[in-house]
């Protein structure tokens, strides 16, 4: 019969046989950095002989940790760190030459009368997981493209359609049809702005993917003398549709941004709310700093969105029931385009609104 094991024996045969079993290589080291524990699986990942590694001071395996990964220098750091700061905990992920990813999660250890101990350091495994993630992320890519594409050909097909279909019943006859010739001849040219409408905003678009928006200067805006000169440049707009624009913006209000990016988010935002506005409407522009950010806003009381368009608006394509049903002439770019822009530099954008009644747009932007 073994020996009977005393009450602390017993439990860190429990401990060391618990440790054996977690998915987690785990590390003790104590307050003078010497290895205290560990158990087989850590040795495993890290491919470190179980022998002589106890009672070893923690920088030795330190060094042969460091050979075995792409960024030694930013690890080795955050080490440093941690023996700076006994009292800290903090979790990273680590990239293996060999192209495995580590999940790396480091925490003190308290004594009953919490003087420091030491520190745990737990390492797992997590290749197989990430290696789904940018699996699922790559299918996302791709599902995108396709229905990029897929949207393309449909919307430039609809006016092409028209256009042939439009075209050729002139051919075969309709030319000297004196009542009806002329109603053809504007749908030709209906569709083909369209169609052009619909090629600038894929232009536009490109652009922005090829990032020469992003690679523009930012310089400093004086928000309310920005957008006083964004309310001018669509003057001709808003005395057509007689509508009137109020400006809120506190004196001095600046932001630093790239002016491009600022017009085309500010100004696609103006546009829409001037399109979508029933004549004689009201328009509020603001801007004001709320805590560490600033928020600009365009607010219209025009048609509206429906609550089952909202989810989708800043998608590319996708145009309301609402406009549509009021047959305000639009490719749906604008505003996934604004979105981009706006997430870009770190930045959010919101809508609220209700069908009939109007819409507000807010966008929240990082000061510098
Ligand atoms: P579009 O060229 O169609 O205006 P956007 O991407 O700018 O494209 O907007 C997408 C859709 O969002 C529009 O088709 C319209 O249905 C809706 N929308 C955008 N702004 C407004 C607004 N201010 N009022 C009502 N609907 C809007």
């Amino acid at each position: 019969m073994p020996p009977a094991l005393s009450r602390a024996d017993q439990s860190e045969l429990i401990l060391s046989k618990a440790h054996a079993s977690v998915p987690d290589g785990i590390l003790v080291v104590d307050s003078k950095g010497k290895i205290v524990a560990f158990n087989r699986r850590f040795t495993l990942l890290w491919g470190l002989p179980n022998k002589g590694l106890r009672g070893s001071p923690d920088r030795a395996t330190v060094r042969r940790v460091l050979d075995q990964l792409v960024d030694p220098q930013g690890f080795q750091a955050r080490v440093r760190y941690l023996y700076d700061h006994p009292r800290e905990r903090s979790r990273e992920e680590l990239l293996l030459k060999d192209g495995r990813v580590f999940e790396r999660h480091s925490a003190p250890i308290f004594s009953a009368d919490r003087r420091q101990y030491g520190r745990v350091w737990y390492f797992r495994d997590i290749t197989e997981r990430k290696r789904g993630e940018e699996r699922l992320r790559e299918r996302e890519r791709l599902r995108l493209h396709r229905e990029f594409v897929a949207n393309v050909s449909h919307e430039l097909r609809t006016p092409l359609t028209a256009i042939e279909g439009f075209t050729e019943t002139l051919l075969n006859g309709a030319l000297d049809d004196a009542r009806n010739r002329r109603r053809f001849l504007r749908t030709i040219i209906a569709h083909s702005r369209r169609l052009r409408q619909l090629v600038d905003g894929l232009l536009d678009f490109s652009r922005q993917e090829a990032a020469d928006l992003h690679a523009a200067k930012e310089t400093e805006i004086d928000l309310r003398r920005f957008i006083k000169d964004l309310i001018l440049g669509i003057r001709p707009v808003l005395r057509r549709k007689s509508l009137a624009v109020s400006q809120y913006v506190e004196r001095g209000l600046t932001v630093r941004i790239c002016e491009l990016q600022l017009c085309r988010i500010l100004g696609n935002l103006l546009d829409n709310a001037a399109k979508y506005s029933r004549p004689g409407g009201r328009i509020r522009v603001a801007a004001e700093r709320k805590g560490s950010r600033i928020v600009l806003s365009v607010e219209d009381r025009g048609i509206g969105i429906a609550a089952a368009d909202l989810p989708k608006i800043f998608d590319r394509f996708h145009r309301s029931s609402t406009a549509r049903r009021h047959g305000v002439a639009g490719n749906g770019l604008g505003l996934a385009l604004v979105k981009q822009l706006v997430e870009s530099r770190g930045g959010s954008i919101g809508v609220e609104s209700r069908e009939g009644k109007g819409t507000a747009f807010r966008v929240s932007l990082k000061p510098a």
